[in-house]
């Protein structure tokens, strides 16, 4: 994944458009291209037996050296259920980054040389187990982009979500003001930003203090 600087405004947001618009590079390397056998096999049996397969060291030191030999990278991420709990915090410092690359594994995983010899970070994207890690690279991938200058729309509005300030979002309306009845907080429709913008401090901490009092310390 590589950072490009953009000043380009647009209000759609989405990581294709991130794409498109250049404030992001992101590049799909398919471990089967570097496996050295002519049937392509990237994985193998464990030493010491058991069940699973476990991804070989080759075709991953082929592929990523050949992409560190390409670049200059800040991370080499590893995507594991037993990484660093990928939350706001450490999406914030990965935007800082221009360059990562992220390996998803597959199977049982991978041989454990890759992580001692060339993975930088490792990150879990929660404690529950997926069968590969294409999924948590996007997700991560995602919560990375959205944060770089031009990714979306309106750039106030990710520094107001959830976990930007350590609590949780305020409740959101939108027309009408009267849906079936059920009527949108006087507040909101009142134009009075200061007191607006207290409400929404008042609902964030009432929120936040009754779904994750953790975020609280209490
Ligand atoms: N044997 C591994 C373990 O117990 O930790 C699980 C391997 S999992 C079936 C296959 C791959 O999916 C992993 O190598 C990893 O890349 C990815 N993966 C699965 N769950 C993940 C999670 N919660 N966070 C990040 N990556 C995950």
């Amino acid at each position: 994944m590589c950072r490009r600087s953009s000043n380009r405004f647009s209000r759609k947001a989405s990581l294709d458009r991130a794409r498109e618009k250049g404030v992001v590079e992101i590049y799909v390397h398919n471990l089967h291209d570097y496996a050295e056998d002519k049937y392509k096999h990237i994985d193998d049996t464990p030493f010491g037996g058991g069940a699973g397969m476990i991804i070989k060291c080759a075709p991953v030191f082929a592929c990523i050296e050949k992409l560190l030999a390409e670049r200059d990278y800040d991370h080499v991420i590893y995507a594991s259920p037993d990484g660093e709990m990928l939350d706001q915090n450490l999406a914030n410092g990965l935007s800082l980054a221009k360059n990562i690359i992220i390996l998803a594994g597959h199977y049982k995983g991978i041989d454990q040389r890759i992580r001692d010899i060339l993975i930088t970070k490792e990150i879990s994207i929660g404690d529950y187990v997926l069968s590969g890690g294409e999924l948590p690279a996007l997700v991560m991938v995602d919560s990375i982009v959205r944060l770089l200058p031009g990714a979306i729309g309106d750039a106030e509005s990710a520094l107001e979500d959830a976990f930007q300030q350590g609590i949780l979002d305020a409740p959101h309306y939108t027309r009408p003001a009267d849906f079936r009845g059920t009527k949108v907080p006087d507040v909101l429709l009142s134009g009075n930003h200061a007191e607006i913008r207290k409400w929404r401090e008042k609902q964030a901490l009432e929120k936040t203090r009754d779904r994750r009092p953790d975020l609280l310390g209490e």
